[in-house]
């Protein structure tokens, strides 16, 4: 059964359920009322009649109905004597010859009871008589009970029809309001339904209603999930072009220098160091490839240690004059001392791909300027460069894995570049609980600033990464 059948038929029951038990307590309350109402005349007649009643010479028990005593016309008398039996009757019932309500015993004090005579339905008080102490009688008073039945019958159809007429309302509205809610979910279903069967996750699930409320809550939130979805979807599919593309330049040099040597029949020197070197490339790329993936997924374990951020900017510094040679200068600017958090490897491989991309970007001449200053939480790493400047239109892209600015790719003649290290840095830096941004302006230089948190002590060290 659907949710919307389900949920009419609940409160509609409910609602069933509610008008019945009401309906029960006033059809009650009514009739209570009634009755009493015809037995407070009961009472009232049998009073005046009782005071009317007397002794005649003979001692037997008469009757003397006033001409302002008139009883109402749907109320019946019966005077019954203990030896003599029937003394008398209302006109109406003359011809009955049975009490009213039944009289093995005389009463010993008022009782009421509804009897039927007939066809008839009967409310009858039977009052004892007594003379002294001693019973000599009984006066029966009885009326109709035809319009108590009437009212309860007509008060039991309103009843019904009403009790009817709401649930068919309540089942109209429940159906209709829930009709709206679950058209939504519904639309979003078959939205979701045919995303999967087209494959296509750039769709999104539209929905009119509030934002705020619960489907309008969880449409958003599918859609979101659609969104990191798609990305993931094309990052993978991303990633997969880039590393195919990157591995066949290297296999198809490796393969045109192991035919030409096969050809040749002996070992050239120069194909096997083409060899030798596209091998390298390639043992680099998935090096960096590995690296990467680890650190992004933030399975790359750190050992955290105090760092001392100076003395690892010179090692680095050192390092890369090497490749630098004349061709560039490399500078140490303001320098502080600065003790960071973190595992040491990793920032030096940071520092190491950004003076390296300085220097392999920047023309001959140049300058890359490295510098090491403090805020009052932070240390902030700047490596410079007076180099070509990164376009703007790939700025946003830079740290993107393969992403390799257009120029760049034919610039660096070398074939070292993958496109994999500022991801990595990115993401280092990303784990150290850091920030890296870069600042690039066409023909002026590009500055890459790394922002870590500067450390309190060696204590807090394990704990604050
Ligand atoms: P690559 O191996 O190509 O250097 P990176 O991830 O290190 O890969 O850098 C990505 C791209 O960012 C480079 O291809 C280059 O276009 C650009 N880039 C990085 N550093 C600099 C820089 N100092 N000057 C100019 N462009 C740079």
């Amino acid at each position: 059964m659907s949710l919307r059948a389900r949920l009419t038929l609940l409160y509609t029951s409910l609602v069933g359920g509610i008008l019945l038990l009401f309906g029960i307590v006033i059809y009650q309350l009514v009739s209570i009322n009634l009755v009493d109402q015809i037995d407070e005349l009961l009472a009232r007649t049998a009073s005046d009649l009782v005071d009317s009643m007397r002794l005649n010479a003979v001692g037997e028990l008469d009757m003397d109905l006033s001409p302002d005593l008139e009883l109402a016309t749907n109320v019946y008398v019966q005077l019954w004597e203990r030896n003599t039996g029937l003394r008398f009757a209302s006109a109406s019932i003359s011809h009955l010859r049975e009490p009213l309500a039944p009289l093995d015993r005389l009463p010993a004090e008022p009782v009421y009871r509804t009897t039927n005579v007939g066809e008839t339905s009967l409310r009858v008080l039977s009052v004892p008589l007594s003379l002294g102490n001693r019973l000599i009688g009984a006066l029966q008073v009885g009326a109709s009970l035809a319009i108590v039945e009437a009212t309860q019958r007509t008060l039991l159809t309103v009843l019904i029809i009403g009790a009817l007429v709401s649930m068919g309302l309540a089942a109209l509205a429940v159906s209709l309001t829930t009709y709206q809610a679950l058209a939504s979910l519904e639309r979003a279903t078959s939205v979701a339904l045919q995303i999967t069967r087209a494959d296509d996750l750039s769709r999104r699930i539209p929905y009119q209603g509030p934002q705020k409320d619960e489907i309008g809550q969880l449409i958003q939130a599918f859609n979101q999930t659609l969104s990191r979805l798609e990305n993931l979807f094309n990052t993978q599919r991303r990633f997969v072009a880039d590393v195919g593309h990157e591995l066949r330049t290297p296999l198809t040099v490796i393969k045109g220098n192991a035919s030409l040597l096969r050809r040749m029949g002996c070992a050239d020197e120069e194909s096997l160091g083409s060899i030798e070197s596209e091998v390298d490339r390639l043992t680099r790329m998935i090096g960096d490839l590995l690296l990467l993936a680890r650190v992004e997924a933030g399975k790359m374990p750190l050992d955290n240690r105090i760092v001392e951020m100076d003395t690892l900017v010179l090692e680095v510094l050192q390092q890369t004059r090497v490749l630098a040679q004349d061709r560039v200068r490399v500078q140490l600017g303001d320098i502080d001392q600065v003790l960071v958090c973190g595992d040491r490897d990793q920032l030096k491989q940071v520092m190491l791909n950004l003076v390296e991309n300085a220097i392999k970007y920047t023309p001959a001449g140049g300058e890359v300027r490295v510098e090491l200053g403090k805020t009052d939480d932070m240390a902030r790493i700047t490596v410079s460069d007076t180099g070509p400047g990164i376009p703007p239109e790939d700025l946003p892209h830079i740290f993107e894995r393969f992403y390799r600015a257009e120029k760049s790719r034919t610039r660096t003649s070398d074939g070292k570049g993958f496109g994999l290290g500022l991801s990595i840095a990115y993401w280092i830096i990303r784990h150290h609980g850091g920030q890296i941004d870069v600042d690039s302006e066409k023909d002026k230089g590009t500055t890459f600033c790394v922002w870590l948190p500067l450390a309190e002590g060696e204590g807090d060290c394990q704990s604050e990464l």
